[in-house]
């Protein structure tokens, strides 16, 4: 029998504003433990929670971006649980009438587009830390840290629109890279400021009904989420397939194993005993509001990347990459300008100025950056650097190996990429007499290669190429060599 897997997901994210939720306490991360609280987070009678105007403002542009419904009025509720880590005994979340729902995003995987439902974008704030003793003598001990309880958060739930892992790790960076350009969130999952939580269930192919559904939970990072979610709906047929039957449950993913693992049977809502908060007048937002916010949303990535497209006329896979963050995008349009706003290319251009620039961005700065894991606003090569680089290897200056090792050069010592070429003597030679004398000079060198060429083994021309590639150092101009050579050898 076929299965086909139905997943839907919950995303929490931590809204960058820099004060929490209900109280004035910093969200500042890394702090030392248990700073950053007051009596409103710490929940102590009589304190009353007063609502973060900019979490409001912040869940609203992420409705407006993923095509949510944005309800006029919505109500907080407190979600009733008891954990170490949770000092009020409950959560402050919203339930059944919450800020936005029904909402999509687009998502492509390999080259097609699908649409993902989101049921509904919620406010909440988030529950303390508990640090398991990690050094021997706290071995045995568990730890609160308060700093972390009462930060804003919002909770993103799609539609079960999913059915492969690789949809979901799509969908899931789709939704970051949101966020990220809205600047209401830095995405980080390690920090845990972007959390996932994803509800796997099969069915055979062809039928309607839902299978029972499990949880898994503690999932931070891509990869993980991928092999959390393949390793689930592999063990879920396993136990169908061997008469068993699927129990609703939470499961951890054991990222060392590659496994998940039961950890609790499944709560349900009423589990929660939620209730409308007492202490919170309903939240009302009114549309003059969402239209000013609505001014105020950058171009998205799905946007950006359609127009990078347009505009450029690059592969839509240049344009992918070149817009999942906007730092990269800002340069690669930076650069795209300053190369074509400094008059025409060089002769012999096959590819357009917006496609060069685009395989010096993905290929050389992006593997760099990606080695040292920094920031491409961090990058020393600034757009200036680069352009100058390119346009030496257009006037022959240079060829595009030497120019690859100068742009590393230029990334580690933030040298000017002439100063670079000078200091080292790395000018490409296309001087035709100094490079027929080298063709010579391996001619003479190779006479067995020589005689085979001329019977008609013609693979030998890279040979001879390499060899005199060699001879200069690879600072031979490459067209000039190709040309020369072909004459020298008589073909
Ligand atoms: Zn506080």
């Amino acid at each position: 029998m076929k299965y086909e897997a139905v997943i839907g997901l919950e995303i929490h994210a931590q809204l960058l504003t820099s004060s929490k939720a209900f109280c004035g306490c910093s969200t500042k991360f890394g702090a030392e433990a248990n700073t950053q609280v007051c009596p409103v987070c710490l929940g102590m009678p009589g304190t009353l929670p007063v609502l973060n105007k900019k979490a409001v403002e912040f869940a609203v542009k992420m409705a407006l971006a993923t095509h949510c419904k944005i309800n006029n009025k919505s109500i907080f509720a407190r979600k009733n649980y008891f954990y170490p880590d949770l000092p009020k005994g409950y959560q402050i979340s919203q339930y059944n009438e919450p800020l936005t729902q029904k909402g999509y995003i687009d998502i492509e995987v390999t080259g097609e587009k699908k649409r993902i439902g989101i049921t509904r974008i919620h406010m909440e704030e988030d529950a303390g830390k508990l640090l398991h003793g990690e050094t021997l003598e706290d071995e045995g001990f568990s730890f609160v840290d308060l700093n972390r309880a009462g930060v804003p958060l919002i909770e993103i739930v799609s539609e079960p629109d999913i059915r492969t892992a690789e949809e979901a790790v799509e969908y899931l960076k789709a939704l970051r890279d949101i966020l990220v350009y809205l600047e209401i969130c830095d995405g980080n999952m390690e920090e845990g400021s972007f959390r996932c939580d994803a509800n796997v269930s099969i069915r055979p192919k062809g039928q309607k009904e839902f299978g029972t559904k499990a949880e898994l939970k503690n999932i931070n990072s891509f990869r993980f989420v991928q092999k959390a979610i393949e390793y689930e709906i592999k063990r879920q047929i396993e136990v169908v397939e061997n008469g068993g039957k699927i129990v609703q449950e939470t499961r951890l993913f054991d990222s060392d194993k590659g496994i998940t693992v039961s950890m609790r049977s499944k709560e349900e809502a009423h589990d929660y005993r939620y209730f409308p908060e007492p202490d919170l007048l309903p939240l009302m937002v009114d549309e003059a509001w969402i239209e000013e916010i609505k001014g105020t949303l950058p171009e998205l990535p799905a946007e950006k990347r359609e127009r990078f497209v347009r505009e450029y006329g690059i592969p839509s896979y240049d344009a992918g990459v070149l817009t999942a963050a906007r730092e990269l995008a800002n340069y690669y349009e930076e650069s795209v300008r300053k190369y074509e706003g400094q008059g025409a290319r060089g002769k012999g251009q096959e590819i357009s100025s917006s496609k060069v620039v685009s395989n010096w961005v993905m290929g050389e700065l992006l593997r760099l950056l990606k080695e040292d894991n920094r920031d491409v606003k961090d990058c020393p090569v600034s757009p200036e650097k680069l352009v100058k680089l390119i346009r030496m290897v257009d006037a022959g200056a240079v060829n595009l190996k030497t120019a690859k090792e100068v742009f590393e050069e230029v990334y580690k010592t933030g040298k000017e990429p002439d100063a670079i070429v000078k200091g080292k003597g790395l000018v490409q030679v296309s001087d035709e007499g100094t490079i027929i004398k080298v063709i010579d000079e391996v001619i003479n060198a190779n006479p067995k290669e020589l005689a085979d060429y001329r019977a008609g083994k013609e693979k030998l021309f890279s040979f001879f190429v390499g060899q005199a590639m060699k001879a200069t150092k690879g600072q031979a101009n490459p067209q000039v060599l190709n040309k020369l050579l072909k004459e020298r050898l008589g073909k």
